[in-house]
């Protein structure tokens, strides 16, 4: 058992009462009496007519409160969505924009797709009828390409502001410069209770308007030493919660897929060892490439007597809200993209989260009635180790795509664009750097044809220029492929743990001389040769949800290449020109070998191959990587063996022949007599 401290209290607004059914709340024939209860309902009339009388207006709510639901609603009941018009609605998260569209078309009583819609990048789910677009908010980005002046919408919802992602802050930019020239477009900034006044001065001065929230008071727990392995820890605790505490539900706060999908399979197990000694027990996981038919399955009512226990990401923190939360178990961390602009390299960690964030994940325990709060964490760390907020997106990722796509806008002028917090001058420049190394920009820094067609595609630069590429070295059925495989990354293969050995094994038999991306080839070729079929999956240890993902993907480009001027054609198992295509976009991810392991090229800093990967013993000389990821070190995920000649041959203005020269094979210079530092 892990022992907690009652330490603090989140002080609620209102007096505990009886919790309202979520059976009853969730059954179609109640879903107008609960879009009235919603705290948004008493100000709908007072919020349209806010909405009215000013072109920008600050919508600040508690979580839960009817801001996404219903406030694009309320304006298509209002008339907003006449004569053509739209409403976009942007959401931080996929998931948190598919499910609040299928809820919506169900609140509307209509069919996902036709009036309600949903725009997430490799899926649309929108038809000519669709007037209330929920989307990304890199979707919405995407739609300044296209549509600069934003003509076919009547509203603009930027929501979940407060997560202060890098497409939100610059969605803010361009949208405050809209809304100079088209005086009749409204803009609403949704966010949950925090940073508003930021958002106001930025939308000069905006008004705020203040949905009352309603919140129970959630008690406060923490460990009383810190907890080593979190994960058993929380495993550990929800089922000392489910056998201690009496009946709600309980939402457990990790930091991705894999670990959700590990904690799940061992609350389920345990659960079964226990058998009939405990009462049921539904595990329930939520995280991003979740197919939607079992995000679903995280809203429906608990049965009588049974509880549930939802495991998610970041998206329960404010995005979506499940009833009947009671018990919130906060282990205090996040995944978070962290950049270093002096070395280029991004990489994915898990971090503690902040004060912020661990407060909002608190407040999901109080919706429904005075709730409980166990954090995996002492009370010390909260004070002393935690940072109060999040650090905006925008200052620690690369911005390569966003520079790319601004320039693409015919901004010019990055360094005076207009930011809520500006990103580091360093990160700028370097993406300035990488583009014009990458050729989408010339040396004046203006955007060149090559660069047109990269913002084109819907990817990163570097995936952009590889499919490019694949022009020159007849491969684009190939390296579609590999881009579309690569974005669904990391989800190919499965590993139960009662199937260990066999599942890797399965993975050894796709293994390719050359490295990763020609495995996550030679999966989808043999996976398209077998009819895609799901049996064809489950006999490989192959996810088939993630290979119909990358099916979807690879479609989506292939449609693309057109506008690109790229034709198809395939490589015929000559792989050479697979692998010179992926090094022409990824040259700058590069590493070597040398006597004390593996160093990136220019920066040389220290690198592993990830253990999963086919390259893990061959260790070649030189490589190229697809991303790096620090866990224990920084690894190498996805791995390609190169030659360094290539690099000479792809990027000639980026490298130099005398840098790519091996360690090992030079010779210590003759006859000068003189010693190496000498000659400098
Ligand atoms: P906010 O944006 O202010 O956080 P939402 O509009 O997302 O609030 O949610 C309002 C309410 O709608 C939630 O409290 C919940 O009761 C209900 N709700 C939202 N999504 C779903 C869903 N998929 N299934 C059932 N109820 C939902
Ligand atoms: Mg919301």
């Amino acid at each position: 058992t892990i022992e907690f401290v009652r330490a603090t209290q989140l002080q609620g607004d209102e007096e505990p009462a009886a919790p309202p059914s979520p059976t009853q709340a969730q059954q179609q024939e109640c879903i107008q009496a609960v879009r009235r209860s919603l705290p948004v309902f008493p100000f709908r009339e007072e919020l349209l007519a806010a909405i009215a009388s000013h072109q920008v207006l600050i919508i600040e709510g508690e979580t839960g409160s009817g801001k996404t639901t219903q406030i694009p609603q309320y304006l298509f009941e209002e008339g907003y969505t006449k004569k053509g018009l739209k409403i976009a609605c942007t959401q931080p998260r996929r998931v948190a924009a598919m499910s609040v569209a299928a809820r919506v078309a169900r609140e509307m009583g209509v069919k996902l797709g036709n009036e309600v819609g949903y725009s997430i990048r490799f899926e649309d789910c929108t038809s000519e009828r669709t007037v209330l677009r929920y989307m990304t908010d890199g979707m919405l980005l995407r739609e300044f390409l296209s549509e600069p002046d934003l003509a076919s919408y009547s509203v603009v919802m930027v929501d979940e502001a407060h997560e202060r992602t890098l497409h939100t802050d610059i969605l803010f930019g361009l949208i405050k410069d809209v809304a100079r020239f088209r005086p009749e477009l409204k803009v609403l900034v949704a966010s949950a209770t925090l940073d508003t006044a930021r958002f106001s001065t930025f939308f000069d001065d905006a008004p705020v308007f203040r949905i009352p929230g309603r919140r129970f008071p959630v008690d406060i727990f923490y460990t009383k030493a810190p907890e080593a392995d979190y994960l058993e820890a929380c495993v550990v605790s929800v089922l000392q919660i489910h056998v201690t505490q009496p009946p709600g539900d309980v939402l457990v706060f990790l930091t991705g897929q894999e670990e959700i999908e590990a904690a799940c399979e061992m609350l389920q197990d345990r659960c079964r060892r226990l058998g009939s000694k405990i009462r049921e027990l539904l595990v329930l996981p939520i995280y991003a490439n979740l197919p939607s038919d079992m995000q679903a399955r995280i809203f429906q009512p608990t049965p009588p007597g049974a509880r549930k226990v939802v495991v998610a990401t970041n998206i329960a923190e404010t995005s979506l809200t499940i009833e009947g939360i009671i018990y919130v178990l906060d282990p205090g961390f996040c995944k978070q993209k962290s950049y270093n602009p002096r070395t280029g390299m991004e990489s994915l960690t898990v971090t503690p989260c902040s004060k912020a964030s661990a407060n909002q994940r608190a407040g999901r325990a109080g919706r429904v009635a005075a709730g409980k709060c166990f954090r995996l964490y002492t009370a010390w760390a909260y004070q002393h180790e935690l940072e109060e907020t999040t650090v905006p997106e925008i200052q620690r990722t690369s911005l390569g795509n966003v520079v790319l796509l601004l320039k693409s806008l015919g901004i010019h002028d990055l360094m005076h664009f207009d930011f809520l917090d500006p990103p580091p001058y360093e990160t700028l420049l370097l993406a300035l750097e990488q583009l014009y190394a990458l050729g989408a920009l010339n040396h004046l820094g203006e955007l060149t044809t090559s660069g047109r067609k990269m913002a084109e595609l819907p990817v990163d630069p570097m995936l952009s220029k590889m499919i490019l590429a694949s022009e020159k070295y007849s491969c684009s059925e190939e390296i579609l492929t590999v881009a579309a495989m690569l974005s669904v990354n990391n989800s190919i293969f499965y590993r139960p743990k009662d199937k260990v050995v066999h599942a890797d094994n399965a993975r050894v038999n796709f293994f390719l001389p050359g490295g990763d991306h020609l495995v996550l080839l030679n999966v989808y070729t043999q996976w398209a040769e077998s009819g895609y079929s799901s049996q064809w999956c489950y006999e490989n240890f192959v996810q088939f949800r993630s290979m119909r993902r990358a099916r979807d993907v690879r479609e989506q480009l292939e449609g693309l290449l057109e506008r690109v001027e790229v034709g198809l054609s395939s490589c015929q198992g000559d792989y050479i020109r697979v692998r010179k295509a992926v090094t022409a976009g990824y040259f700058y991810h590069t590493a070597r070998l040398t006597r004390s392991g593996y160093r990136t090229v220019k920066q040389q800093q220290t690198v592993f191959i990830h253990p999963n990967s086919s390259l893990f013993e061959e260790q070649p000389r030189w490589l190229l990587y697809h991303e790096l990821v620090l866990t224990t070190k920084e690894f190498m995920r996805q791995v390609l063996e190169i030659e360094s000649s290539w690099l000479l041959e792809v990027a000639p203005h980026y490298y130099k022949a005398k840098e790519l020269e091996d360690p090992h094979a030079k010779k210590m210079p003759k006859k000068t007599g003189k010693t190496r530092e000498e000659l400098g």
